[in-house]
């Protein structure tokens, strides 16, 4: 049998997350510059390179795929990589398979992608409010993405609504926006916002809104339940006890979630990041083009990538300044 993926802290890697482009057809102004330029296609790894990529991270013991971006449902074909990655739910290798989108395709997508296994999204919506929408996106328009949210539920897919908390811009709508998901039978998940990407003029240190300030805005009105189950990733859950509703809360700022780490991140250029918050990666499409006939480099190139994996992330927003800031965008790793 074939070694599982683990690493130097004795945590096994199930889970990766695949940024299949770093285009979008949003401009979210913590995410993206206004006039951003993007990869040359060929760059890009293929969707027949996706498909072997993620492929042998499976038959290392990966068990869960996020598809992220950019936005995943503008990449060109896109349905052709999910539903090749079928074979691998039938077989029983892979137990999820999940996206994370901003809404603006599930019209279009919605059934295709339960066709194709997927039974969870995760749709981005930072405000109900139209013209604060258009502003913090710049180019996306609401009505359309309650419309993808609608396709969404309609075609059978459980929703999360992954919300950014950003200071005096969504602080009003804590409580609209819980009431919505409970009336709409969605999950809901705050994230603190992360110091990514050069974003133009907006400024991180304003736009900061800790999560435990929202949460105890929240116990205001709210008795609020720890959860003790974790996901392996950096959120924390409470449960609301008068209406039930399950609250995640993303604070990857915290060095709380480092030690149970289970995930990995592939580039839409074939980079492994091994830690969201660290610059090291390794080129794993050198691995993959330079032998097209056999995937052992490419699993050697995993397992070496893997051995490196670092014990934690050097954020930090407490010293007033914002150390650790990374340069890449988020839509190169994919969030
Ligand atoms: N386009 C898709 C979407 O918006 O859901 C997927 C990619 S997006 C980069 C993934 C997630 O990262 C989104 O929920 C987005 O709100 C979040 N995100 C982007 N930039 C961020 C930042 N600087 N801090 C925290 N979250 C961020
Ligand atoms: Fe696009 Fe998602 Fe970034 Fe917004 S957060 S610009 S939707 S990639």
């Amino acid at each position: 049998m074939t070694q599982p993926l683990i690493d130097p802290f004795a945590r096994p890697i199930s889970y990766l997350r695949v940024s299949v482009t770093d285009r979008c057809d949003f401009r979210c102004v913590y995410c993206m510059s206004e006039n951003m330029t993007f990869l040359p296609k060929k760059e890009l790894l293929t969707l027949e390179e996706l498909d072997r990529m993620c492929s042998t991270f499976i038959g290392l013991g990966v068990e869960k795929l996020r598809i992220t971006g950019g936005e995943p449902l503008v990449r060109k074909g896109i349905m052709t990589f999910f539903n090749a990655m079928t074979r691998h739910l039938d077989s029983g290798a892979l137990k999820e398979l999940t996206l994370t989108t901003n809404g603006s395709q599930l019209v279009r997508f919605a059934d295709d992608l339960y066709a194709a296994g997927v039974r969870r999204v995760n749709i981005s919506l930072d405000t109900l409010d139209e013209k604060k929408f258009a502003d913090i996106t710049r180019w996306g328009r609401l009505p359309q993405v309650l419309k993808g949210i609608e396709a969404a539920k309609k075609a059978g897919l459980r929703v999360k609504i992954n919300v950014v908390a950003l200071k005096g811009f969504n602080e009003d709508e804590l409580f609209s926006i819980t009431e919505w998901c409970k009336a709409e039978d969605m999950d809901l998940t705050f994230i603190e916002v992360m110091p990514m990407g050069d974003i133009g003029n907006e400024d991180r240190l304003d736009q900061y809104w800790p999560l435990k300030d929202l949460r105890n805005t929240l116990a205001e009105r709210y008795t609020l339940a720890e959860l003790s189950h974790r996901t392996g990733g950096p959120a924390r859950y409470v449960r609301l006890e008068e209406t039930g509703q399950q609250i995640g809360f993303i604070t990857p700022l915290t060095h709380n979630f480092c030690e149970s780490c289970n995930r990995v991140r592939l580039t839409c250029t074939g980079e492994l990041f091994m830690c969201l918050g660290q610059e090291d990666n390794a080129d794993l499409r050198a691995a993959l083009r330079d032998s097209p006939d056999s995937n052992t480099p490419l699993e050697e190139a995993i397992r070496a990538a893997i051995a490196l994996k670092p014990k934690g992330h050097d954020f930090d927003y407490d010293r007033q300044s914002v150390a650790g800031k990374m340069t890449r965008h988020m839509s190169h790793t994919g969030g």
